[in-house]
């Protein structure tokens, strides 16, 4: 019962007023005992501490503002890419354990027509981070990727043939 009203903003309000009412007073009678003061004077030194209690928040807010204008000021790709843009261009590398290739590259768009440049193509059949291909093929003699040389374009196409469909199926 107490838990419903408790979530009924309307009388949560009323009751959290009634509340912080209620500490006043007490605080209130509490310190013109204790500093020998009239409870008028005690109260209006409590609402004195509330009034900076409120600039204090105030403060706060203003500055949530401002921060909230600057950083959407500041957000340029949102501008640049629309949701659904954004949500292709994540599309950005893939991975073939099997082969050790890995490609990396980014999605631009032409109109509304996806496609990608800065394609890099990496071996992973090494210890530590995957080594990027030198003349379209892994710099290491002794890799089974050294023996064969890469098609860069039909790569790409494949590439930008998969986000042409991902980007058709989007919503
Ligand atoms: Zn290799």
């Amino acid at each position: 019962m107490i838990k419903n009203i408790w979530k009924d903003p309307v009388w949560s309000k009323v009751i959290s007023v009634g509340i912080i009412g209620l500490i006043s007073l007490a605080y209130a009678r509490f310190i013109s005992v204790t500093e020998h003061l009239t409870f008028q004077q005690a109260l209006n030194k409590i609402i004195e501490i509330r009034i900076s209690v409120i600039y204090i928040i105030c403060g706060i807010i203003s500055y949530w503002v401002l921060a909230w204008v600057i950083r959407n000021l500041l957000k340029k790709d949102n501008e640049l890419y629309n949701k659904k843009q954004r949500e292709l261009r994540k599309f950005n590398k893939h991975h073939e354990p099997k082969s050790g290739l890995l490609a990396r590259w980014q999605v631009l768009f032409d109109y509304d027509t996806p496609f990608i440049s800065d394609l890099s193509v990496f071996c992973t059949k090494h210890d530590g981070p995957p080594v990027r291909f030198m003349d379209n093929k892994c710099p290491f003699l002794d890799c089974p990727n050294s023996m064969q040389i890469i098609n860069k374009e039909a790569i790409k196409n494949l590439i930008e043939s998969d986000l042409i469909h991902k980007w058709d199926n989007l919503k």
